[in-house]
């Protein structure tokens, strides 16, 4: 997931007196697009000394590295929100595009820098296929690209919240940050904002096989250390960890996953039902409000599994297992939803890099993993 950047480290803790410098990253962004750069072939962020060579002499780059905010150290490397002039800086809307544009041959492996801005959605989205990744490093769950596409997103969410917070919701006056914590002050009320994070919960529900309840393992084929004789189907602990194709395709492959596709917002692939947590609810009943706003179901068992930040969507995701409570009609919430539907494992379409809990749950079912 986007947080999981061992064996680097994020630290959050607040500085409010820390001083860039010139080595230090310049996490800068235009809307909800982030400037990054090519350079021999590689993507990557800029630093406040690159970032001198972008402004040229457009603006003072002292003012600018004066007034950077301190936002977080991963490996103690840290990175600060600076707000350069990018008017003009050429904007990249895909990663088929910057890699035409940027990574080809010519110029993908000059050493001449080339700046661009990218949509910190479409900037993520470089991580599975683009050139710029080292390929031998692209297996499970981890790249080196993971910690950048992190600093991007996350610095993102501090940008906007910061940027949001430019005036006081209670006066109007301007705010400024507070020096002792995460905080924009309120110059004439005192008025106090603290960074807007947003949970919300995202389920995958799951609508057992014929097979399903009473006989099988709580956990599915060639992970499981819970597959002994009395399963009845004549399978031991010890033949059960090659046995992951027969295992599914015994029992397992009859369990359904409820998928859904956005109709509105950016993300247009088959997902999970998630929403946000409303005042005064628990994430629980969040669940059971959100899947019957949004399909008509009940559900039951519910079982937390992870969660994540995701700051493209200034977001806590929290994730759950449900199982389907009852009749498995869906009624869709039209307004959301374009469609909604029950994939056995085999038609789960592959997730790609697993970058969200989201993605991941996807993909914990279709190897049989949960269920
Ligand atoms: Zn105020």
């Amino acid at each position: 997931m986007i947080h999981e950047i061992e064996p680097d480290f994020y630290d959050p803790a607040y500085d409010g007196n820390r001083k860039a410098e010139s080595k230090d990253f310049a996490l800068a962004y235009r809307g909800n697009q982030v400037l990054a750069f090519v350079e021999n072939g590689l993507v990557r962020l800029p630093s406040f000394e690159v970032l001198k060579e972008l402004i040229g002499s457009k603006m003072k780059w002292e003012e600018i590295i004066d007034n950077a905010y301190y936002l977080f150290s991963i490996s103690d490397q840290p990175y600060f929100l600076a707000e350069p002039d990018l008017t003009g800086v050429q904007a990249m809307n895909s990663k088929e595009e910057l890699e035409e544009q940027l990574l080809d041959r010519d110029l993908g492996a000059a050493s001449e820098k080339r700046f661009f801005v990218m949509n910190i959605n479409r900037f993520r989205e470089l991580l599975p296929t683009t050139e710029a990744i080292p390929r031998e490093d692209f297996h499970g769950k981890r790249s080196p690209m993971v910690s950048m596409i992190f600093a991007a997103a996350t610095g993102g969410h501090f940008a906007w919240w910061k940027h949001s917070r430019t005036y006081c919701g209670c006066c109007g006056a301007l705010c400024e940050p507070s020096k002792t914590e995460r905080a924009m002050v309120c110059t004439s009320c005192g008025n106090t904002e603290y960074p807007k994070i947003s949970p919300a919960i995202i389920v995958a529900i799951i609508k057992k096989g014929e097979n399903g309840s009473g006989s099988r393992p709580q956990t599915c084929g060639w992970r499981t250390n819970k597959v002994t004789e009395s399963d009845g189907r004549g399978i031991s602990n010890a033949q059960a960890a090659p046995a992951a194709v027969s295992a599914q395709s015994n029992w397992a492959d009859t369990d359904r996953l409820l998928l859904v596709r956005n109709k509105t917002g950016p993300y247009k692939k088959l997902a999970l039902v998630a929403g946000f947590v409303e005042i005064g609810e628990s994430f629980e009943q969040a669940v059971h409000r959100e899947v019957m706003e949004e399909v008509g179901l009940k559900v039951k068992n519910l079982r937390y599994y992870k969660n994540q930040p995701w700051g493209l969507t200034y977001a806590q995701m929290i994730g759950f297992i449900a199982e389907l409570d009852g009749d498995d009609t869906i009624t869709l919430q039209e307004s959301e939803l374009s469609e909604a539907g029950w994939y056995l494992r085999e038609e789960i379409p592959e997730a790609g890099f697993r970058l969200s809990v989201g993605n991941e749950m996807l993909h914990e079912f279709k190897m049989g993993r949960i269920g």
